[in-house]
């Protein structure tokens, strides 16, 4: 049967042009081996070569031919493995990555505070420094000011020279296109269309890597967090706005324009409230800060006033729901009941081993209380399936700067290993 739309001339072109996916002639989701091996020693930490070989399915001489080079090249040297309790002669050899071999800067930025932290080559922190600043849109110009005084300050508790920076990562809330290094959108700044990427670079001198603020904590959690051994797992961000990112087979979820997962306008009902996206009905215009505050205004007569931030407003509105005040704790209930259907959407529609909700609002117990995650499950289809973990990250605000450093060590570590082995 021939499917609308389509003529026979179409049909049997499309038999000649074979079938199957085509793939692009290098396939980037394969790293050269060199690369896998490097980053086999890293997530390691401490590895033999053998067992690289074995958890790798290579031969122990390619094994050991590009570990010799990788060990002269400076990025990885050889430790002391642990001995077995009673064994003799020579304690075993295992394989690290050299920290010296390069160093890389993470910044957060955001309405109220940028973090930022410096981390090694195996990804251990050695600086971190924080930029409280007003609440307030800002110009880009600005922004790019206190990224860069957050890098001098860590540079000075470090003692390192610029110099010896390799990249910069930044996250910050909004729509980012990662590869074209642009902010579509952002609430903590003016303007469209901000090529900050190269703007933050030019200020700085180092390369930037920029991406979503949900995308760099999902590349903590990746990295360092509850996700690295997952190959499949989501995360649902509640700061400013509602985010998410999503890890599927180790990997984020980038997406064809690279702006990746905008849960917060997900819409959860139609002709709903107005988000500030412009459209009505998104998860963000009933449980995020504003939604919050808008709701709070109304029913407590809390009114945003010049010294009254939406902070200030909401940490009144919690006090009171903690207090017992029942207005107060419908307008939480309320906004856990729709988180519950974007979480339950967010299963449906990814199943994922896990859900990882995290963010400075996570500690408005309030919208993941057990009433909340009950609700998840009944929304969530659960015919014969197993539901996934859900669980609160309640990781220090500087996880979002070490997520940031991974965009910038990733790319370092990309283009340091990728080279072939001259034999
Ligand atoms: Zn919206």
């Amino acid at each position: 049967m021939m499917q609308a739309g389509m003529d026979e001339s179409g049909a049997s072109a499309l038999l000649q042009a074979g079938c199957g996916p085509i793939l692009p002639a290098h396939d980037s989701t394969v790293p050269p081996l060199r690369q896998q091996i490097f980053e086999c020693v890293r997530s390691h930490g401490q590895i033999s070569r053998i067992d690289v070989a074995k958890h790798l399915s290579v031969s122990p001489a390619s094994v050991t031919t590009i570990v010799s080079d990788l060990i002269a090249g400076g990025l990885l040297k050889e430790v002391e493995a642990p001995r077995d309790p009673g064994s003799r002669g020579r304690p075993p050899v295992a394989l690290a990555v050299r920290p010296e071999a390069g160093y890389v800067v993470g910044i957060k930025l955001s309405d109220l505070v940028h973090t930022g932290v410096i981390i090694d080559f195996a990804g251990r922190p050695v600086a971190e420094a924080r930029l409280h600043r007003p609440s307030l849109r800002t110009e880009v110009d600005l922004l790019v000011e206190e990224a860069d005084e957050l890098l001098t300050r860590m540079l000075a508790e470090a003692g390192m020279d610029r110099s010896a920076i390799s990249a910069v990562g930044l996250g910050l809330p909004g729509i980012v296109d990662h590869f074209r290094g642009l902010i579509l959108w952002s609430p903590i700044l003016r303007g469209l269309e901000i090529p900050i990427a190269r703007m933050m670079s030019e200020r700085m001198g180092l390369p930037v890597q920029v991406d979503n603020d949900a995308n760099v904590l999902t590349l903590a959690e990746l990295w360092y967090g509850a996700g690295r051994r997952l190959p499949d797992f989501a995360v649902v961000t509640q700061e400013y706005g509602v985010g998410m990112g999503l890890v599927m087979n180790h990997r984020l979820y980038r997406g064809a324009n690279s702006v990746g997962m905008e849960l917060g306008h997900t819409k959860v009902q139609l002709d709903g409230a107005l988000c500030r996206c412009g459209q009505r009905g998104c998860l963000e215009a009933y449980v995020s800060d504003y939604a919050l505050v808008r709701e709070a205004s109304v029913a407590l007569d809390l009114h945003r006033t010049e010294s009254g931030s939406a902070q200030v407003i909401l940490e009144s509105l919690y006090d009171q729901a903690k207090a017992g005040n029942e207005a107060a704790r419908t307008i939480f209930r309320r906004a856990g009941r729709f988180l519950a259907a974007g979480l339950a959407n967010v299963i449906n529609l990814f199943d994922p081993s896990l859900v990882i909700l995290s963010g400075a609002r996570m500690r408005y117990d309030y919208l993941y209380a057990e009433d909340v995650l009950k609700e998840v499950r009944e929304l969530t289809l659960n015919k014969g399936r197993k539901l996934p973990r859900v669980e609160i990250n309640a990781w220090g605000d500087l996880v979002w700067a070490r997520g940031a450093a991974t965009l910038a060590l990733s790319a370092v570590t990309d283009a340091r290993t990728s080279a072939e082995v001259v034999e």
